[in-house]
């Protein structure tokens, strides 16, 4: 297939090529565009063949939902499919949140095809903020179903050339309109179950959402949700995801000895013949200034936001640079922080080495 790369200014949208692309999705083909939170792989939420191409181009699982993205109200109402106190929940939430990072999973509305959900009698629903992806929705004038617009598996896309890297070739249309702001997908808040719960953490915290509606919880995501037969009720956490190719390790504890620590297991996989990356942040970097590989800061211990909008680029550059094995840093919870180790949790395949507990019988760290 021959992809056609167009670049868009978000301040300066040239119209045509909006009318362009819309044309593409109209007439059921793949569009890859930028959102405030990551790129995403889009097609008619309506068409049922179009959407089945999504799964193909990205090599996804066909248990794993899709998100519809919409640009108005009007649009709401044609894919969702509920009253009562659900409806004055998706309301609230609505008028708090959106345009912006949250996805709402409501009933979905027969007119959504069964593939967009997987079956499901949900739909995860999303108005983003972003110019561009408003400007392309409102032209379609259909609601675009899309996941990220990266191969199944890998990060996130977060600038153009990385949708370029995973995409060309695979669908119609990629937009280059410059890099995400946000940089980690949608926080995904359920409210259609029997109790409200984030399913995916993202920039939208659970204490925002809890300023809005009573109760909600969240969902454990440290217990493994891999290659397990049972329906889990957000169905992308069964897989390792959001993965460089590296192996990726990661390292909690107290600075310095957490640098300690890390550096020693360098040592080791250097001896063993890895190539080997770190991510640090920036008050840590300074103690990796002697380590032979590649090192990236992933932004200041007290700015999740910025540790979030670099995650997804960090996690390919080690790729790029032929990293074997990646140490990375834990960061605090708290704000876009559960987001971002939530994430790199799951590139890690679930595990997360705590430091303290390596110490000697005179408790020095070892
Ligand atoms: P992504 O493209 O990675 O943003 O994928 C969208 C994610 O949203 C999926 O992996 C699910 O975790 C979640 N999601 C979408 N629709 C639903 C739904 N109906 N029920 C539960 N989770 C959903
Ligand atoms: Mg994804």
């Amino acid at each position: 297939m021959q992809t056609k790369v167009i670049k868009i200014d978000r301040n300066n949208i040239d119209m045509k090529d909006i009318a362009y692309c819309a044309d593409v999705i109209r007439n059921g083909g793949l569009v890859c565009f930028p959102t405030e939170t990551v790129y995403g792989l889009g097609a008619s939420a309506f068409n049922s063949e179009a959407v089945k191409n999504i799964y193909k181009a990205k090599g996804r699982p066909a248990d794993n939902p899709l998100i519809v993205h919409i640009s108005d109200y009007k649009m709401l109402e044609l894919v969702t499919d509920c009253d009562g106190e659900q409806r004055n929940v998706l309301n609230k939430l609505a008028e708090a949140f959106w345009p912006g990072p949250l996805t709402l999973i409501s009933h979905r509305d027969d007119a959504v095809p069964a593939e967009v959900s997987c079956g499901l009698d949900t739909v995860g629903i999303r108005f983003p903020s972003h110019p561009i992806a408003r400007a392309l929705i409102e032209a379609a004038g259909v609601p675009i179903a899309a996941p990220s617009a990266n191969l199944s598996g890998k990060p996130s896309p977060t600038r153009a050339e990385h949708v370029i890297e995973d995409m060309m070739g695979r669908v119609d249309v990629i937009i280059d309109g410059g890099n995400c702001d946000v940089g980690v997908e949608s926080t995904v808040f359920d409210i259609a179950g029997t109790k409200m719960s984030v399913l995916r953490p993202g920039a939208v915290t659970l204490e925002q959402l809890l300023s809005v509606v009573n109760t909600a919880d969240e969902l454990d995501w440290m217990k493994p949700h891999m290659d397990s037969d049972e329906k889990p009720r957000s169905p992308g956490l069964k897989y390792r995801h959001y993965a460089p190719n590296a192996t990726v390790n990661i390292y909690d504890g107290v600075r310095p000895n957490l640098s300690n620590y890390i550096i020693e297991e360098i040592k080791n996989a250097k001896r063993r013949g890895f190539s080997v990356g770190v991510l640090a942040t920036d008050e840590s970097i300074c103690y990796y200034k002697e380590v032979d590989g590649v090192v990236l800061s992933l932004g200041s211990l007290e700015d999740s936001l910025q540790q979030a909008s670099n995650l997804f680029h960090c996690l390919r550059r080690f790729d790029d640079m032929g990293v074997d094995m990646v140490f990375a840093e834990a960061v605090p919870k708290g704000g876009a922080g559960d987001a971002v180790m939530n994430r790199l949790y799951r590139a890690a395949g679930g595990k997360i080495v705590t430091v303290e507990t390596a110490r000697d019988s005179e408790g020095h760290i070892c």
